[in-house]
């Protein structure tokens, strides 16, 4: 890999399109135009080490690349929504005209019937009038980065000098607001902040102002030589979010939405769970699927890996510039990819009460052993690193989850849990059985106080020399 793959872009051809029988009629390509690069330097970025894959790289995809890849793009659907993703590194560092080159090329490629879905994943602070507009123009959806008020947020989200960077992104998710671009908002959970789920969360909610949210847990994983490059390693780094302390996290925001928010505030874990109490597939979060596969990524060359979190050599399936990107999407090392998400779980995660709504989550985060010291199929240790909190969390939500499944199935709407899960509590004493049929008492169990805010301090604001560096 490396070098070998950055082409002579003079020399581009397009490739001949053969559509295999076994292709899936849509998949996902989060695209990165800017390849590792970003104005900022967020200490846990899982992307800005990527940049030593390509020595020597400008990292801006080229007029040509990017025809080729909106074609085949194109040409490797099979249904009428096509979604156009970009991330980066930082993918308005491309500047507008890129983008305003993408519509053209897809209009030009577009078949009749087709429509498309324009996001893009940025930090913000590059934002001004002109690039909302563009936005809104186009119908994009924006997905901006905020790990709760400037306290958590500022302690590893820093600029290049160390500085903290909450205000940036405000101003930024402001402009968003100002001229009514579609937006939603992903919080990358650590050490720090899931101490603080109902500060995250209430931020969120009531300050930033945005309904719908995205909760990533941070798993570092430490390699041999120290750095945090590949998906290798059992150990991890300390900003690292522990597995307990991440169910912990979520449950408590459960608690907090299942009683006020359902309906109103759209939080894409809680919204994939649920689907899954419905027996359906949890939809947009592949994690929670029982296969995945079909979340891939693309750098600035042309280079398809087979996700955008194993973008290193093992998992690279090839360059749109020798092969048709539809042949990579259904190529044997990518069905394979996405299969082994079931194929491996360890007879522990088979046996599990709540695999139906885990299915073991993400393979990038399998790398510690059961409990009884078993090993997965393929002779690799394979529970997740995360398992405990999953746990945690999957038993925390089951009663309201099975009163909303229950729901929706008779016609009825979900919110309508809300006034349920009030009734059904009213008059319960502190030490009678818990409703839900925990076996716990009332007061361990649902009868638990929602505090009204989390037993911690928030830890002072960041200074620029007091900003936890990514050297750390
Ligand atoms: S490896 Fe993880 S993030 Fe990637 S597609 Fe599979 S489940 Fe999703
Ligand atoms: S909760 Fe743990 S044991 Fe159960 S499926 Fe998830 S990772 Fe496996």
């Amino acid at each position: 890999m490396t070098t070998a793959h950055l082409k002579n872009l003079q020399s581009i051809e397009p490739v001949p399109l053969t559509i295999p029988a076994n292709a899936p009629p849509a998949f996902h390509m989060l695209a990165k135009p800017t390849g590792a690069i970003c104005n900022l330097d967020c200490a846990y970025c899982f992307f800005l080490d990527k940049e030593v894959f390509y020595p020597d790289s400008k990292f801006r995809m080229s007029d040509d690349v990017l025809e080729l890849y909106i074609r085949q793009l194109v040409e490797s659907h099979q249904t009428e929504q096509v979604t156009i993703a970009w991330q980066g590194g930082e993918p308005t560092l491309m500047g507008l005209d890129f983008y305003r080159r993408v519509m053209a090329l897809a209009e030009s490629y577009r078949r009749p019937g087709m429509a498309f879905e324009h996001t893009m994943q940025t930090n913000g602070t590059l934002l001004d009038d002109e690039w909302c507009e563009f936005y809104k123009e186009h119908n994009f959806l924006i997905g901006i980065s905020i790990d709760g008020p400037s306290q958590l947020h500022d302690i590893y989200r820093v600029d290049k000098g160390g500085a903290p960077t909450l205000d940036k992104v405000m101003r930024g998710l402001r402009l968003l607001q100002k001229h009514d671009v579609e937006y939603n908002v992903l919080t990358t959970v650590n050490r720090v902040n899931a101490d603080y789920p109902l500060e995250v969360y209430r931020f969120l909610r009531d300050e930033v102002k945005t309904d719908w949210m995205q909760f990533i847990p941070v798993v570092e994983r430490i390699n041999e030589d120290g750095l945090t490059l590949y998906q290798e390693g059992t150990d991890v780094s300390d900003r690292s979010v522990l597995p307990e302390q991440f169910g912990r996290f979520l449950s408590a925001i459960y608690d907090e939405w299942v009683r006020n928010d359902v309906g109103t505030v759209f939080v894409q874990t809680f919204e994939a769970a649920l689907r899954n109490w419905l027996g359906m597939d949890a939809s947009g979060m592949c994690v929670f699927n029982k296969t995945c596969g079909t979340g891939l990524a693309i750098e600035h060359n042309g280079d398809l890996y087979s996700c955008d979190h194993f973008v290193e050599p093992d998992y690279y399936l090839g360059n749109i510039l020798d092969k048709h990107m539809i042949e990579l999407v259904a190529s044997p090392q990518q069905i394979k990819f996405g299969q082994d998400k079931l194929d491996t779980l360890p007879t522990y995660c088979m046996e599990c009460d709540v695999r139906f709504a885990c299915h073991g989550e993400c393979p990038k985060n399998r790398f510690i052993t059961t409990p009884d010291g078993e090993a997965s199929p393929g002779g690799e240790v394979g529970l997740n690193y995360l398992c405990a909190g999953f746990k945690h969390l999957f038993h925390h939500v089951d009663f309201p989850m099975k009163i909303m499944a229950g729901l929706i199935r008779r016609g009825h709407e979900a919110r309508e849990v809300m006034s349920i899960l009030e009734q059904a509590f009213t008059g319960v004493k502190r030490n009678d059985p818990c409703p839900c049929g925990s076996g716990r008492k009332f007061k361990q169990c649902h009868g638990r106080q929602q505090p009204k805010s989390s037993r911690k301090t928030l830890p002072p604001p960041q200074s620029r020399s007091a900003a936890i560096r990514k050297s750390e």
